[in-house]
């Protein structure tokens, strides 16, 4: 039996439909893989329209970009200089719990465990003890390091603490689709500018076979990845995959966004702040700050909103608020034959957790690990469309527990926010932590356990117990153990310096 048998012949052609943020990160990997394969070469083909244009946010990151970008092998300083970005260490929370209330979530942990328990274990017996919670924040070093303006990446000056901390960043949305758009073309993708008008299906299999150009201009592929933004193109219009909606869950359904000059010092993180009807987002870059208000035009005006939006910003708007409406939820299958849905083609949660370019960076990397042969077999499909939908719920449900657990009540939004229905999979995390101060952990690639720690406390979660191996472990070793810990961040934060100078002396160095 030859191979051609067994395999359903090899991928030769791949059309990527829209260049956003999306379509750029799925063009570069596959350029750098396949474009000049010495054997078996694959012709990537990205189409997008300026007239269509792209959605223009999406600026804050997750650590795990830094990842994507190690894989490209792109220059750090490089990367800094030509996207503005600046790092973040973390999201600091303001008015979410109550009003008034604060706190930060943290890329990183609270100090190291204590005889393999969680440090955060221990603060619960102290705080037991002593009658007083010892305030989270001060155990970790990432909001330590924010709360002081401070930036430096683990490896360069803090040996030893290399998992204490961690970083992502926020860049220049357009700036970073244009860096990775450089980087595909130098490496072999073919770019095309015109406006997909008809989707061409054979007509046994349903597969994709061409898209075509209102220009009259027809592009043939093997596999098709639809980056095409809310509208779905290939994945809802050819494909009809259908949409699980989730506004019942997540009730915002409408965004303002609208950069400002920036007056402030380069804050390290993303900075959150419950409102009436939503919450507005602060991003510093280094040549601006984006601003935006996610909110429910059910329980405010979009007049309202933009009052509201341009009250919280810090520095002059440079330009007009601009408006995006969106329905929560995913598609119930983002491959489907040969059409892979990547980016806002496959679904959308709020970006209050900065989790949407992470998703990408999933399904990018799913599309590479499970990569079809022409024949595009339905278990390749149904293997991304399991683990695609473990990581959509699992944001999901993340997003739900900051809404839930608020104790505000100071607007018709946020009683409504109370008695939101949440999934059975939210409620058991939220009962379990509740009652004893443990996390479920349901998504093994989603946020881990000190971000459910940093959130549930911050909203004003305290767990009635601890775990009870935490009583073994003598008392002096404790306070000894966090007296360490207290004396390595004041000593480690001391010697980094201002965030702002460590953005402008990468810049440099680029
Ligand atoms: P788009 O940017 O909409 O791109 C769609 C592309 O398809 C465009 O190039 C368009 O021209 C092309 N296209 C569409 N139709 C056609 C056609 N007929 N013919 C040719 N081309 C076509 N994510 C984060 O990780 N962090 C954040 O802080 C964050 N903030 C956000 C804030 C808001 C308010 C919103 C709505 C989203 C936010 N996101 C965030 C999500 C993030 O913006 C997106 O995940 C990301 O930009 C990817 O978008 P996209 O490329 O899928 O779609």
């Amino acid at each position: 039996m030859s191979s051609n048998d067994t395999q359903g012949g090899a991928i030769r052609r791949i059309v990527i439909v829209g260049g956003g943020t999306a379509g750029w990160m799925t063009a570069a990997p596959l350029a750098q893989r396949l474009a000049r394969h010495p054997t078996q070469p694959c012709e990537i083909t990205l189409v997008e329209s300026p007239e269509i244009g792209t959605i223009g946010v999406g600026e804050a990151t997750l650590p795990t970009i830094r990842f994507y970008n190690n894989a490209l092998g792109l220059d750090g300083a490089d990367f800094v200089a030509k996207t503005q970005a600046s790092f973040k260490l973390g999201i600091e929370f303001k008015d979410w719990g109550h009003l008034g209330n604060r706190f930060f979530h943290q890329f990183g942990d609270f100090g190291p465990p204590l005889a393999g328990i969680s440090a955060h274990h221990h603060w619960l017996r102290l705080g037991q003890a002593f009658d007083q919670m010892p305030e989270i924040e001060h155990w970790s070093l990432a909001s330590v390091m924010a709360s002081q303006n401070k930036f430096l990446p683990p490896s360069e000056d803090t040996p030893g603490l290399t998992d204490a901390y961690s970083y992502g960043f926020h860049f220049d949305a357009s700036l970073y689709a244009a860096y990775l758009r450089d980087y595909a073309v130098a490496r072999g993708a073919q770019r095309v500018e015109g406006m997909i008008v008809e989707v061409e299906q054979h007509p046994e299999t349903g597969f994709v076979t061409a898209v075509k150009l209102r220009d009259g201009r027809r592009i043939e592929g093997d596999l098709f990845v639809d980056c095409s933004g809310f509208r779905g193109l290939l994945i809802e219009g050819a494909l009809q995959a259908g949409y699980e909606d989730w506004s019942d869950y997540l009730p915002c359904n409408s965004a303002l966004a609208v950069p400002c000059a920036s007056v402030q010092k380069l804050t390290p993180y993303t900075r959150s702040t419950a409102q009436e009807a939503g919450w507005t987002w602060r991003i510093p870059l280094q040549h601006r700050t984006g601003n935006g208000y996610v909110y429910s035009n059910n329980f405010t005006s979009d007049e309202q909103a933009r009052r509201v939006l341009l009250d919280a910003i810090d520095g002059a708007a440079l330009d007009e608020p601009r408006q995006i409406r969106f329905v929560t939820g995913r598609r119930r299958k983002s491959w489907i034959k040969n059409v892979v849905a990547i980016g806002l083609s496959a679904g959308f949660v709020e970006p209050l957790e900065s989790t949407s370019i992470n998703l990408i960076e999933t399904a990018v990397g799913k599309l590479v690990e499970l990569f079809p042969d022409r024949d595009c077999s339905p278990a390749l499909a149904d293997e991304f469309n399991r683990i695609m939908g473990i990581r959509y719920e699992s944001v999901r449900d993340f997003i739900i527990l900051h809404y839930k657990l608020t104790k505000r009540d100071d607007s018709a939004f946020w009683r409504h926010c109370a008695n939101l229905a949440i999934p059975d999979s939210l409620r058991h995390q939220i009962e379990l932590f509740r009652e004893t101060g443990r996390v479920a952990i349901l998504d093994r690639a989603g946020f881990a356990e000190p971000s459910f720690v940093a959130m549930m406390m911050g909203l004003g979660v305290t767990p009635k117990r601890y775990d009870p191996l935490a009583d073994r472990v003598d008392m002096r070793v404790v306070h000894g153990h966090f007296a360490q810990l207290r004396d390595m961040i004041a000593q480690t934060t001391a010697r980094m310096p201002d965030h702002g100078a460590y953005v402008a002396g990468q810049a440099t160095r680029a």
